[in-house]
Order: structure tokens, then sequence, then C-alpha cells
């Protein structure tokens, strides 16, 4: 009878403390803030990091398409074509984009070893 009687009280306790009108003090919202500004800038960076890297599989994917390409041309004609737009459209489908999905610049390309590469290199690693 006593326990619960204590007990009862307690919840009454805490239910007048959260229906009051105290509300939370500065220092309470601005650590909240800080704790979901924390979580938010973790999710950006891996965010922004795993698109980075998605970037770079892109691009040594078509790499290694446009040197497939061209060696289908040199088998054909025995000769690197002279540039890329020899490879349209029947080693490459004409829509190919010939450009770094990391930052759109064209990629280079080597008329004598029948290499591409971009300004980041062959993204290799
Ligand atoms: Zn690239």
């Amino acid at each position: 009878m006593q326990l619960n009687s204590y007990v009862e009280e307690k919840i009454n306790r805490i239910i007048s403390k959260i229906s009051s009108e105290d509300g939370f003090t500065i220092v309470e919202i601005l650590a909240v803030m800080l704790i979901i500004g924390i979580i938010v800038g973790i999710a950006f960076v891996s965010y922004y990091s795993s698109a980075a890297r998605a970037q770079e599989v892109a691009c040594k994917r078509n790499q290694q398409h446009i040197e497939k390409a061209i060696e289908s041309y040199a088998l054909d004609t025995d000769v690197y074509p002279n540039n890329l737009s020899d490879l349209l459209p029947n080693y490459l489908r004409k829509s190919f984009n010939f450009e770094c999905p990391k930052d759109n610049s064209t990629y280079q390309y080597d008329s004598d070893k029948g290499t591409v590469s971009c300004q980041y290199g062959p993204h290799n690693n």
C-alpha cells in the first residue's frame, strides 16, 4: 500500500513536470541542435565521399569501354583512330559521352598508344 502511493506520487510528479510550462533551457536546446548538426555533418561527408567514389568507378568503366572500342577499331583497320569520334557509331553507341563523370572534362586520347585518360589519370586504383 505504501509502495503503491509512493509510485503514484512519483508518476504524478513526472506528469506535472512534463505538462508544466517550464519547457527546455537554452543550453538543452543548443545541445540538441549541436548533436543534430554533428549527425547531419557526418551524413553529408559520407554521402559526398561515396558519390565521388562512384564517379571514379564510372570514369574507369568509361575508359575501359573506350579502350576496348579502340582495340576493336585497330583490329578492323590496323591503325588506331585519329580521334575518339571515329569510334562512332560502329564501335560505341552514338550517344556515348566522352566526358569524365567527375568534372565533365573531355577524355584525352593518345592516338599513338590507343589509350584514354582524364585529368585525374586512369583511375586505376
Ligand atoms: Zn575521370
